[in-house]
This record gives structure tokens, sequence and C-alpha cells, in this order.
């Protein structure tokens, strides 16, 4: 599958490679070590990385100006649905491929290069340089790693394999970077986010099926001086709590009028909830976008009975 991937990358002198709204590290970190390896082995291909950039990720990588193309590749990395694929139009390209490591939604009409085990989109892109042989270097080895270490929130997932670490310990020995900066880069942050993340452990509510949440609130918001992107992400700051098995942050989102619900589980799957409300996701990692706090406030409602069951079940279980 690796070497068809090579093929059509072969046969097209203009490849666009874009992923997902609302960019995170990986699918960043994806895009842009994949265009920078295509550059690399393939100097006289034109390769665009696309997308709304994000001023919290700018000193991870620039990103290019979206321009027409003909005749071009389209890869997407880390995004199973064609709706949530950052500024493209699939009519514009003559082939399209697609790298992600979500539980498949949609055929994107190409070459498919999914694996949901893996932990990131990353951890598949290392696959396919350390078994393709392509070269790469220090530079495209950090972007690699801050991806994977991004999407497995610092190896807390049973994605964190021995084949994973294998494979960071193969990229970090021949293409060395700084651990130390990596991480200052990833996780360097302001006051303000930690007030707000304090705000958000004393505001928690808490079920008796062990269902955290909490709506963050424009207001709230502009109280912390912090943005409604970053409050959003706050939501992985709050696992390991003992009497929380479920969590999750409704944040009101007013520049795009919706409520962003994100929702986290060391319990039960709670994917499939999401997609309920046409949201998706992994099977511990899930959200949805809603027009209303009561909308959002359903999904609470949803997720606190599915606990209730498990809770149930976990309690038979013991007996
Ligand atoms: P979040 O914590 O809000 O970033 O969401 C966690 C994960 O859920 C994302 O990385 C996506 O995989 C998925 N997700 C979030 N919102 C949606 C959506 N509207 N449609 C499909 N998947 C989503």
């Amino acid at each position: 599958m690796y070497n068809s991937l090579i093929e059509v990358i072969e046969k097209y002198d203009t490849i666009v490679i874009a992923r997902h709204i609302g960019v995170d590290p990986d699918a960043l970190c994806s895009q842009l070590a994949l265009r920078d390896t295509i550059r690399l082995n393939y100097p006289n291909k034109k390769v665009l990385a696309i997308g709304t950039g994000s001023a919290k990720f700018a000193h991870i990588g620039r990103l290019d100006k979206l321009e027409t193309v003909e005749n071009a590749l389209l890869i997407v990395t880390d995004t199973p649905d064609k709706k949530r694929v950052d500024s493209v139009d699939f009519s514009q390209f003559s082939s399209i491929v697609k790298i992600d490591h979500h539980p498949f939604m949609e055929d994107f009409g190409g070459l498919e290069i999914i694996d949901d085990e893996a932990s990131s989109a990353c951890e598949i892109l290392m696959r396919i340089i350390y078994s393709t042989k392509l070269e790469i270097d220090s530079k495209i080895s950090e972007l690699l790693y801050m991806g994977v270490v991004s999407d497995s929130n610092r190896f807390l997932f049973d994605s964190s394999t021995p084949a994973l670490f294998s494979l960071i310990s193969y990229f970090l020995a021949k293409y060395p970077f700084s651990i130390s900066e990596c991480y200052q880069k990833l996780y360097l942050r302001p006051m303000n986010e930690v007030r707000l993340e304090g705000y958000i452990a004393l505001n928690m509510k808490v079920t008796e099926n062990g269902l955290g949440y909490i709506p963050i609130t424009n207001d709230v918001i502009l109280q912390f001086g912090v943005d409604s992107a970053s409050a959003g992400n706050m939501i992985n700051n709050f696992n390991f709590i003992k009497e929380v098995v479920v969590w999750v942050t409704m944040t009101e989102d007013v520049k795009n009028s919706q409520i962003r619900v994100s929702i986290r589980s060391r319990g039960p799957e709670i994917n499939k909830i999401a997609e309920k409300y046409h949201g998706g996701g992994h099977k511990f990692a899930s959200g949805a976008r809603v027009k209303t706090m009561e909308e959002a406030m359903q999904i609470v409602n949803d997720l606190d009975h599915l606990l209730e069951k498990y809770q149930s079940e976990v309690e038979t279980n013991d007996n």
C-alpha cells in the first residue's frame, strides 16, 4: 500500500496537502512533515500544505497559500470525512489520497491509508517513511514526533505500543532534534490559560454517574482573555480525576456561531453519541459542533445515561 502511495506521488508534479478544520498539532505536523518530505525527495515537484492557520501553532511551521491547481494530487491527512477537510474543493483534483487514524467514515475515492489503532496521523507517516526509505531531516523528524506526542497526549493511551516506541527511537537516533525545545513549542502557554484551567477545575459539575461537564461561555472566554480554540483544547488536561470517567467541555465560539462540544472518556466508548449529533471522532476522544447550549446539554444527558448503564455493568461484573 505504501508503494502505491509512492507511485501516485511520483505521477503528479503538483501536490496539495490538506487536513481537518480546527487545526491541531497532529493535523498540522502531518501535513507539514509530508510536504517537506516530498519536497526533499522530489525537489522539482510543487507541493503545498494548505488550510486555515492558527497563531497558536505559527511557530511549528508555515502553511502555503491556496492556489488554483491543474492535474494535481490531493493528499488529506488526519481527517475521516470530506465535510471537515479545510479549504478544499475536491472537484479540482485528479486523484485523492487519505492518510488517517480516525475510525472510517467516508471513502474519498482514491487510495485510503487508514489505521484507526495508530496513535496519530504522524505515526502512520513515520511508518510510511520508514518502510519506503524516503529521506527526511531533523526538522521533519521533530514535526513527526510533535504530532505523535500531541495526539497521544504524551503517551497516555494504549496506542503507545512497542512498535511506536521503536519507530520513535529509530527516528530520534537517525534524525536527532532537541526534545526539550520540541516540548516548549507544544506546551508553553500564557498564564491566562492556566487561570482558565483553574476556573474549569473549580466549576466543573460532576454527576453521580461520573460525568464531568462545564459550559465555557463567551463571557468566561473574555473574562480570562483567551481564545475560544485554546479554551476548547483544555479538555485534554482533565484526565485522571477519580470521580470523573467521562468529561465534556461546551465552548462557545461566537465567531462561528456554534458550541464546540468536546468529549473524553476513560470508560465507555463515546463516539456513537457524538455521531448522533453530527460529530464524530475516536472511541475515547470525540466531539460535535451544535448551535445552542441546550443542544450541548442534550449530549451531556445522553452521556450521563450511557455512563449510568456503564457503571451498572461494571458493578455487575465486579460482583
Ligand atoms: P475536540 O476535542 O472538540 O477537538 O474533538 C475531538 C475529536 O473529535 C476531534 O479530533 C475529531 O476527531 C472529532 N470531532 C470533533 N468535532 C467533530 C465533528 N463536528 N465531526 C466529526 N468529528 C468531530
